[in-house]
């Protein structure tokens, strides 16, 4: 059975916020998150829903991470606990698993997902949850499991795939996004000349890792800042041989750790060439990948006979088509929404919450 959680962060008021003088109108209770729009009359508190002031949603996780100095404050411990250790078991069973972080740039997906580049000691969920696999493929190894692990990782911008773990060349190929997707009648849809790395522990990953990362950012300094416009997926497929009563048996799980691209408004008025092509794409795969959750979440409190009719649109975008495999099914899937806690980005934060909200 498909499972899917939605959990949203809110980070602290950045230098940006704090200089605006701005004011914070998230707030959290439980797994509740409020949002106060700030401009609306107060007197249309309650009433009149499109001038509500004040607007409830409800989430698996609602993390408050906009102070350090109080005691209620999320850090990256209790991410991982709540999320990540769920996705180490389910691949250990032989489950594929998704974690995406969606939100506007500057609201902490990095920050959740990989950690701080500032401050080393914020450690996010994708090495986490490397390092937990490694320490419990250790432990099974002991009861004489053996275990093959690859990692890739790569970029999708504009529809097209960039290997970010190429080890073809230097320079400009790695700036080239230029892989395609393709499906394999039996083994789904793969990217075309993408590389494998065989990893044999977790400071392998951790090395690999690193290299993705920053091509991500030198990337990123060279070319106008395309990561903030491109999603990220860092994937691990390992299989597992157990021999038992002297039949072999393999099982191969994939986890996908998915930074995508901001999502603020990707029609802003004004883009024209690239950067409206570049916009259009953005929003085919989040609004697809929106969709396509939303349809699984769906699926989850509908009985048998009438899921089988159910159309899932995976192969509307490059994202859900390649995730293919790991979103529905058996698949764990976990969205960590990011969200500023500024009056500043009102609009931006309230399309997230509503984004978040349909994919429960
Ligand atoms: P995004 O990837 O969504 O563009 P980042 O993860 O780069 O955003 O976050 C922007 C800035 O905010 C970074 O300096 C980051 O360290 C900080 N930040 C984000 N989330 C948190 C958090 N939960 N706690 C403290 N700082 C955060
Ligand atoms: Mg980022």
């Amino acid at each position: 059975m498909a499972s899917v959680k939605v959990a949203v962060r809110c980070r602290p008021l950045n230098k940006r916020e704090e200089a605006l003088g701005s004011s914070v109108i998230i707030s959290m209770q439980g797994r509740k998150t409020f949002i106060t729009n700030v401009k609306a009359p107060l007197e249309a508190s309650g009433g009149d829903s499109g001038r509500e002031r004040a607007k409830t949603f409800a989430f698996d996780f609602s993390y408050w991470s906009a102070d350090k100095n109080d005691s209620h404050c999320i850090n990256e411990d209790t991410v991982f606990a709540d999320l990540g250790i769920g996705v180490i078991d389910a691949a250990i069973e032989g489950y594929n698993a998704c974690v995406f972080a969606y939100g506007q740039t500057g609201s902490g997906k990095t920050h959740t997902m990989m950690g701080s580049q500032e401050s080393p000691d914020v450690v996010g969920l994708t090495p986490r949850i490397c390092q937990g696999l490694y320490n419990k493929i250790e432990m099974l190894k002991g009861e004489g499991i053996s275990f093959r692990t690859e990692v890739s990782y790569l970029e999708i911008y504009n529809e097209r795939v960039r290997d970010l773990l190429c080890t073809l060349g230097t320079g400009e190929e790695f700036g080239t996004h230029s892989l395609r997707v393709r499906e394999h009648p039996k083994e789904g849809p793969y990217v075309q000349d993408l590389s494998k790395h065989l990893v044999m522990n977790y400071a392998d990953i951790q090395d690999l890792m690193n290299i993705g990362n920053n091509r991500r950012t030198t990337a990123a300094t060279q070319m106008n800042d395309t990561s903030s416009r491109s999603h990220a997926i860092f994937t691990i497929t390992f299989s597992q041989a157990r021999f038992s009563r002297d039949m072999p048996s393999e099982m191969v799980s994939k986890v996908h750790l998915v930074d995508l691209a901001g999502s603020e408004r990707a029609d802003a008025s004004g883009a024209t060439g690239v950067r409206l092509k570049e916009g259009g794409s953005i929003n085919k795969s989040l609004v697809t990948l929106g969709t396509v959750i939303h349809a699984l979440a769906d699926m989850c409190s509908v009985r048998s006979p009438e899921k089988k009719q159910m159309f899932i649109p995976y192969r509307n975008s490059v994202l859900t088509w390649l995730l293919k495999d790991s979103l529905g099914g058996n698949s764990k899937t976990i969205m960590i929404a990011t969200i500023s806690p500024a009056d500043v980005n009102y609009a931006e934060t309230l399309s997230t919450l509503r984004y978040a909200n349909r994919a429960k």
